[in-house]
């Protein structure tokens, strides 16, 4: 398995300039981590700009992007412009994405293939709702989403995924030990038949109501390989035990 956790923040819709200097003591606090986690933070996109300038060591991605480098699409950001600003990553198809915006899987993919073209490296975001759980089907619907929305040129040194059941996603509750082990396995078993041994590299991380409280049990289960965090990702105070656990 991946031994360096990789721990990334999502601040979703949440930040303005007033919000720098939590995001320094965010960069702050993660630097003395840095020795064994890699962490990041995918801001907004009006804040990529200035929170690269004040803290250049500090890993920084956007939480979209468009599949086109430019053009007539208003009101989209497109990777390019997100490498421009200083972001190094990005996370593609979120569920508050896939459900909001109507994305698809093959959306994901061209997203995801943009992503890599500008340089960014990716975390392609999959999860089944509690419907899809309770009706027997979430490993089938989250298999079906990799498969689709992970590009053929994927691999580990760019790509990530996170598993993130949506019914997990702001709501205080996780999923059981057993059900976690059995996702991120299934798609380490699917990664590995389709990538091989570079699949065993790329890291698959854990995302839903993950906390300074559950973080050290979730990422102890095999194949969980970090976090994407985020109400937990808004202030230090609660992003740091999340590093500590990691
Ligand atoms: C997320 O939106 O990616 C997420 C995991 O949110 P939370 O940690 O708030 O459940």
């Amino acid at each position: 398995g991946i031994m360096r956790k990789f721990i990334v923040g999502n601040w979703k819709m949440n930040g303005t300039s007033s919000d720098l200097s939590e995001i320094e003591a965010i960069a702050t606090m993660s630097a003395n981590y840095k020795t064994s986690v890699d962490s990041a933070l995918c801001l907004p996109a009006t804040l990529i700009d200035r929170a690269t300038s004040l803290l250049p060591a500090f890993t920084l991605g956007g939480q979209d992007c468009h599949m086109q480098v430019s053009g007539a699409h208003t009101g989209c950001v497109s990777a390019a412009m997100l490498a421009d600003a200083g972001a190094t990553l990005t996370l593609v198809g979120h569920s508050e994405r896939r459900a909001g915006q109507n994305e698809s899987d093959a959306d994901i993919r061209g997203k995801a293939a943009a992503a890599h073209v500008a340089g960014l490296k990716v975390i392609i975001c999959v999860g089944e709702t509690l419907e899809e759980r309770d009706a027997g089907k979430a490993l089938d619907i989250v298999l079906d989403q990799v498969q689709k929305s992970v590009p053929d040129n994927a691999a580990s040194d760019w790509l990530s995924i996170a598993y993130e059941p949506v019914w997990a996603i702001g709501t205080g509750r996780i999923p059981e030990d057993s059900d976690v082990a059995e996702m991120h396995g299934a798609i380490r078993e699917q990664l590995v038949a389709r990538f091989g041994i570079d699949g065993e590299s790329m890291s698959i991380l854990y995302g839903g109501s993950m906390n300074g409280d559950n973080a050290a049990m979730l990422m102890a289960i095999p194949n969980v390989d970090g976090g994407l965090i985020g109400g937990a990702s808004l202030t230090a105070a609660k992003f740091e035990p999340i590093l500590a656990a990691a």
